[in-house]
């Protein structure tokens, strides 16, 4: 089959397209077609190296999919050849604490598809069956992979990390970013007042789109400052964090005294500093994110068939493509999800 791999680690030239064999299932597995299937910064990170990281070459990668089943094992009961899916990207070992509590993002054996395993990058994929997740008819091939990632990600921070209150304003940072569009859709859900940030007024519209109610241009104004004057000086409950170290002292800044502030990620670098005494004196709290558990996907899933959340693709381009993908990722050039199609 085809498929874009890296047999090393290092900029969007490692990406090539290959020939590599046909995943060979076993008996609790699926074989996926692969019709769609969305980029995240996670996808960059893995093609640079982590540290710890071993794959096995070439890797593929590639964690948000969507498809038609093509083929299951023999002892799977829960889709048939033919059901238009999407994949959840979490693999863990379903039998530890853990996993068993719905918190399977916290197993010792935590993997996902396109980090350690194979991806999406290519024309099938396989998984196990507790993977597999009928698609919301409601949403393209497109759509559908545009969800689980990022969705799940915002979720498990507003919802199961700070759980976000009817009534609270979070700032939200890169509203553009596939997690920013996330969150200010489920920040609204949720009947909270969301505050974004973009570095362009094109972002910053399509956020209102969304329903964002404050705007914030980064790239003209400083945010702490727009927080204070927008707040009336109090500044916000919860702070969504995933662009780090750019941000990170006046994220902290931003917080009302018994403010919480979630991160996901570090985009823009990893170390922050942080004044222990403010941290005390405020009693602010500090979430650490990763992912979410199997059981807040398929909450997140009902309101994609509502149509309360609404996936947000930017651009499709063909698997050959990846390279540009990535860079246009790399770039900030998108608002929203940029989608590979084999
Ligand atoms: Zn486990």
């Amino acid at each position: 089959m085809k498929a874009v791999g890296i047999t090393s680690h290092g900029g969007s030239e490692v990406l090539e397209l290959i020939d590599c064999p046909q995943p060979e299932i076993e008996s609790n597995e699926v074989l996926v077609r692969i019709k769609a299937c969305a980029l995240n910064h996670l996808d960059i990170w893995i093609r640079r190296g982590l540290p710890g990281l071993k794959l096995k070459m070439p890797h593929i990668l590639g964690a948000d999919i969507a498809g038609t089943v093509e083929a299951v094992g023999s002892l799977v009961r829960n889709t048939k050849p033919g059901d238009e899916v999407l994949l959840s990207p979490s693999l863990s070992c379903m039998h530890c604490e853990y996993c068993l509590s719905g918190r399977d993002n916290l197993c010792a054996q935590y993997d996902m598809l396109g980090l350690r395993s194979p991806g999406g990058y290519a024309e099938m994929v396989k998984c196990p069956s507790v993977n597999v997740l009928p698609k919301p008819a409601n949403l393209t091939f497109e759509e559908a992979a545009s969800v689980p990632l990022v969705f799940l990600t915002a979720w498990h921070m507003l919802v199961g990390r700070v759980d976000l209150r009817p009534g609270e304003i979070v700032l939200v940072h890169a509203a553009g970013s596939g997690v920013g569009i996330a969150a200010i859709q489920i920040g609204k859900l949720l009947g909270a007042r969301v505050i974004a940030t973009a570095s362009t007024k094109e972002k910053l519209d399509k956020a209102a789109q969304l329903g964002a109610d404050d705007l914030i241009n980064y790239s003209e104004h400083d945010f702490l400052d727009e927080i204070k004057r927008l707040t009336n000086k109090r500044g916000v409950d919860v702070v969504f964090e995933h662009t780090g170290e750019a941000t990170w002292e006046k994220s902290v800044r931003s917080l009302v005294r018994g403010g919480r502030l979630v991160t996901c990620g570090a985009t823009s670098g990893h170390n922050g500093n942080l004044d222990i005494r403010y941290l005390f004196s405020k009693q602010i709290a500090l979430f650490g994110s990763y992912m979410g558990g199997k059981p807040e996907l398929l909450e997140v899933l009902k309101h994609f068939e509502s149509g309360r959340l609404k996936p947000v693709v930017d651009r499709v381009l063909p698997l050959e493509a990846a390279a540009e993908a990535q860079k246009a990722l790399e770039n900030r050039a998108q608002f929203g999800k940029v989608v590979l199609t084999p």
